[in-house]
């Protein structure tokens, strides 16, 4: 059954689209926790940083969140984020990246 996230990059279920490449997109995330919340997801569907493989093309998701938080104005800096399974928030089994900022971020997170 395929995940939510590609039920959106097929253009079943709606979604903000920020971003699109060859290898990944980025959607604005449907309950933001920051003024900028998007989250970039690779088209191939692995499941989570779980299961990424140990070699493959993983700098498309860190180009895209550059140019992406370039292209939202996030010039005082940004947090990239992956929660890895449920105990720590995982809710769509489908990797990918939250890009948040357009507020102060403290540190450590809660
Ligand atoms: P996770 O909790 O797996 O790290 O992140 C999944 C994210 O997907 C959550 O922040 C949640 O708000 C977002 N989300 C869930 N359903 C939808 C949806 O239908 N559309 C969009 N754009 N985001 C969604």
């Amino acid at each position: 059954m395929p995940t939510l996230f590609e039920r959106i990059l097929a253009r079943e279920t709606p979604a903000d689209f920020v971003y699109e490449d060859e290898h990944v997109f980025a959607i604005r995330d449907i309950t933001p926790v920051a003024p900028v919340h998007i989250l970039i997801i690779p088209k191939a569907p692995i499941s989570g940083v779980a299961a990424v493989p140990e070699s493959g093309d993983h700098q498309h998701l860190l180009n895209a969140a550059r140019l992406i938080a370039e292209a939202e104005g996030l010039t005082d800096g940004y947090r990239l984020v992956i929660n890895q399974g449920e105990a720590a928030g995982q809710t769509v089994p489908h990797l990918h990246v939250h890009l948040l900022g357009g507020r102060p971020l403290t540190w450590p997170p809660g």
